[in-house]
């Protein structure tokens, strides 16, 4: 059998669960050598023991602060071996009226879901041209394209984390590196849970998935599954590309 990202080194932030969990989980069986990013080292190391046989570098690390973010990329590029993919996953979400948010947790959403994976990707991509190839993969969402009632701040992050894809990807891509975005409408994460399985979130949830073609929110692997084709050889043409995972709701009148 061949795996698809045999020989390649992918490190994957926020993957101590959720998303980056699945995104890690699905590099691995595809023979990649892993880099794991997060603040809960004991959730990386479990991880990390799950995917026994996968060679995975754990890196403690807050990605908040530019120091925490200069940390991990010290700690990932300490050996000089190049990176040949980066998944920016690491995010955060919080549910605030516009009238109401305040500078500080607009500038905290920013830090993690915007400044982080430029400051990373800055990092790393030395290597990937020295190296002469790289694939970045920024977790953008749905909230990217449309008004997000409570959300703005997000929204606003994953806007411009998606315009930040557009010009990485024009300006690498002379060196082989292509950048891309992914993004998934809801998925039952825990950040998916604590925003949308509440209570008094049932009638706006109901909404939502009525609104879905396929009236059902996303699980992590099918995130993960359309990852692992940008990251992999199938999508050597595919740059710049912001790609819902919505099952069909940007489409959807
Ligand atoms: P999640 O379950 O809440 O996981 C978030 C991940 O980010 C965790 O691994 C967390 O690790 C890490 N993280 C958060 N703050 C961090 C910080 N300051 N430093 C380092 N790591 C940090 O969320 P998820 O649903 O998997 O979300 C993953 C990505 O998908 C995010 O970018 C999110 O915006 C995006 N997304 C999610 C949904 C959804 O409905 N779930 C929809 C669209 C897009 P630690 O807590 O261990 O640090």
């Amino acid at each position: 059998m061949t795996r698809l990202l045999k020989g390649k080194r992918a490190l994957v932030t926020g993957a101590s669960r959720g998303i980056g969990a699945a995104i890690a989980k699905a590099m691995a069986a595809e023979g990649a050598e892993l880099g794991l990013v997060a603040r809960n080292g004991d959730a990386l190391r479990s991880l990390s023991k799950e995917l026994e046989g996968t060679s995975c570098q754990c890196i403690e690390a807050d990605l908040s602060t530019t120091a925490g973010v200069r940390e991990a990329a010290e700690a990932a590029t300490r050996d000089g071996k190049p990176w040949h993919i980066l998944v920016n996953n690491a995010g955060v979400a919080h549910q605030t009226p516009l009238l109401k948010e305040s500078p500080e947790a607009w500038d905290a959403l920013m830090a993690v879901n915007l400044r982080a994976p430029m400051l990373l990707s800055q990092a790393l991509v030395p290597g990937m041209i020295k190296a002469g190839e790289g694939k970045i993969v920024n977790i953008s969402s749905v909230a990217a394209f449309i008004g997000t009632p409570g959300f703005g701040t997000y929204a606003a992050s994953k806007a411009a984390l998606n315009q930040l894809t557009r010009t990485m990807a024009v300006e690498w891509g002379e060196h082989g590196i292509q950048v891309n975005a992914v993004c998934p409408t809801i998925i039952m994460t825990d950040m998916g849970r604590q925003l949308w399985d509440r209570p008094d979130m049932e009638a706006a949830r109901k909404i939502k998935q009525a609104r879905i073609p396929v009236h059902r929110f996303g699980t992590p692997e099918e995130v993960a599954d359309v990852v692992l084709f940008l990251v992999g050889p199938g999508s050597r043409y595919v740059s710049g590309t912001c790609t819902p995972v919505d099952g069909g709701m940007l489409a959807s009148p």
